[in-house]
Formats: structure tokens, sequence, C-alpha cells
């Protein structure tokens, strides 16, 4: 028998976090705990929804998601090992992946307690291949982004993340690249620029070693432009608003060398893991990445981060506080731990 619970959660930010299209200095995600009775014992597991309304969800939505599920006693006498009975009572809901994402990360929380092991032993991976995170500097003025560069390779985060599309980009990027000359430097534009502005952009930012460009082309782009801009881009292109959900993947490798998941877009660590294995199947890279949320879901994320070749898994790094923090990252690495399930207190 299965119980579902579901709470917001309110978490200030450590800085206001602004990207090309938003900006926030407060992260609201829906913590769900789940409990499961199992052999006579009751196991508990907490997963969490961090909507987004650019994907078409918020608080609302999510709670009326729940509700809904407790309501029409949709899972009540799931068998929670049956994964494939699970998805086919899930999909009589479409959409409400965040929600779903609240339910999966729970339920895998408790099945891998059950099995007495820590989530990436779950899934049968190799904890010293989890590749280390990278920490996002958000859009502002110069002197805010110079001194949060300087905090960041304070704190030991060698990999930055900067976020484009404003006014300043060609000097916030030269700028962050001498403050930080041995960083590894990656660029996300949020779907800001138009063919043109990427194409030159683009060729300034190659000679100071940035390692691949997340979606740089507005999104009312036609097919030819992102064809063209694949074509002669200099440096790698990262998928991210463009790669959702599995039937994605076939897509995006036509268009970009790279993808980056999230469990707000794909709805769990099932469809997750299992575009991971389809994006491989297309020659593409892969990153997991995240919104900013606490370490409940980036736990969920880093177990599975053996599989893959990126992670930008700082979102709970970028929290004043995290109610949920484990000792998962140190400095950007990720140290998957040996408690069992998330290994997360609830
Ligand atoms: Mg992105």
């Amino acid at each position: 028998m299965i119980k579902l619970d579901y709470h917001t959660l309110e978490s200030e930010l450590e800085f206001t976090f602004t990207i090309s299209r938003s900006s926030k200095s407060i992260s609201k995600t829906i913590i769900t705990e789940i409990s499961y009775e199992y052999n006579g014992e009751i196991f508990s597991g907490i997963g969490e929804a961090v909507f987004s309304k650019f994907y078409g969800e918020d608080e609302k939505s999510v709670k009326a998601f729940y509700q809904k599920i407790i309501n029409d006693k949709s899972l009540e006498d799931l068998d929670i090992f049956n994964i494939q009975d699970l998805e086919i009572r899930l999909e009589k809901y479409p959409y409400n992946y965040a929600a779903k994402a609240g339910i999966d990360i729970a339920l895998y929380d408790i099945r891998a307690k059950i099995l007495k092991l820590p989530l990436y032993k779950y899934f049968g991976l190799d904890k010293s291949k989890a590749p280390a995170s990278s920490y996002t500097i958000g859009i502002a003025d110069l002197d805010t982004i110079k001194q949060k560069t300087l905090t960041a390779l304070e704190r030991g985060y060698d990999i930055l993340k900067v976020k484009l599309g404003c006014k300043d980009d060609l000097e916030i990027i030269k700028m962050i690249r001498k403050l930080a000359p041995n960083a590894r430097i990656r660029v996300d534009a949020n779907c800001a620029w138009t063919l043109k502005e990427s194409l030159n952009v683009l060729t300034e930012i190659k000679a100071l070693n940035i390692e691949f460009v997340e979606e740089p082309l507005v999104q009312s782009s036609s097919l030819e432009e992102y064809k063209e801009l694949f074509l002669k881009s200099p440096l790698p292109l990262m998928a991210d608003e463009s790669c959702k959900r599995l039937l994605d993947i076939p897509h995006c490798a036509k268009y970009f060398h790279m993808i980056n998941l999230k469990l707000t877009k794909t709805g769990g660590l099932t469809e997750t893991i299992r575009m991971i294995h389809a994006a491989r199947a297309h020659g593409l890279k892969i990153m997991l990445g995240c919104f900013t949320e606490t370490n409940v879901s980036i736990s969920a994320m880093a177990s599975i981060s053996p599989l893959v070749d990126f992670t930008d898994l700082d979102g709970a790094l970028l929290l004043a506080k995290d109610p949920y923090a484990n000792g998962l990252f140190q400095n950007n690495e990720i140290h998957l731990h040996d408690k069992v399930g998330l290994g997360i207190e609830i």
C-alpha cells in the first residue's frame, strides 16, 4: 500500500539568479514523501518536483496532479518493483513531468532502501566515474559577475558554466576567462541569439577555450538555421530547451552534438536512463543538468551520473541553505556515498 504526501519548500538563493529570459531569488519546489509497506515493514522515500513555468508546470499544477493521483487511488495497490506498470498508470495523466519526477525519485529511494543499496549500486554503476559538476555564473553587472567568479574559484569550483544572452556577452566571458585562466568554461545562451549573432559570438569566444555552448539560437529559428549553425559552429552545441523526452533524441542528433537532461523535463530517472542510452546510440555526448533545487533531486541525478560525460548539478549549491544537504559534494566533485537509497534523512 502506497501513501503519498507533498509540501511546498521555499529556499532562498545565495545570489539572485538571472538567465537571458528570467530572474529569481527564491527557489520553490515541492517535496514528496511516499511510504510503502513491504513484507510487513514500512519504508519511506523522498522525492522533489522541480516545476518550471517554461515547461508548463507551476506549484498549483503539481499539487493538483498529486491530489488527483491520491483521489483516484491510482498508485495505491502498485507493486513498486513493477516499473512497467507504474509507467502505464502514470501515462493516463499526460505531461506533468516535474510532478511525475517527484514520484519517480521517491519510489527509487524506496526500492533501493528495501534492497539495502545506495542508489548508484541499485543501477549497477561505478561511483568513481561520476563527472565533476560545473558551477553556474548567472547574468549580472560586470562587478557582481567578477565577485561571483572569484567566490566560485575560492570554493574550488574549477568548472564554470557562464550564462550569456545580454548586451555584455563578450565582456563577461572575456573577463571570466581572465579571472579563471585554468578553469573549464562552458556557455549557456538559453535561446538568446539569432543565427548571425550566434556565429559572431561563437567565432569570437572560440579562442577563449570554451568547452561547448548550450542552446544559442532563439526558439523561433527555422530548421535550416539550426542546420546551418550545426554545420558552421566553431564550438560543440548542446541541446537543452530542445531536448525534453526520448522522442527528441533523433531530432537533436541532427542539429546538436550534445544534450542536457533534467528531471523537470524527463519525468524521472527511468526516462532519463532511456534517453542516455538512445543518445549514445546517436553519437551524442550527454550532460545531466538541473534547476535551482535541493539535494533530493540532485542526489537522484548524481546517482546515475557515472553514465554521462558532464554534469551541471549545482542546483543545491546555489541555495543559501539546503535542508537536505548530505555531503554529496566536495568542492565540485560528486562523492556518491554508501548510505541506502538517496541517503537523505526524511
Ligand atoms: Mg541550459
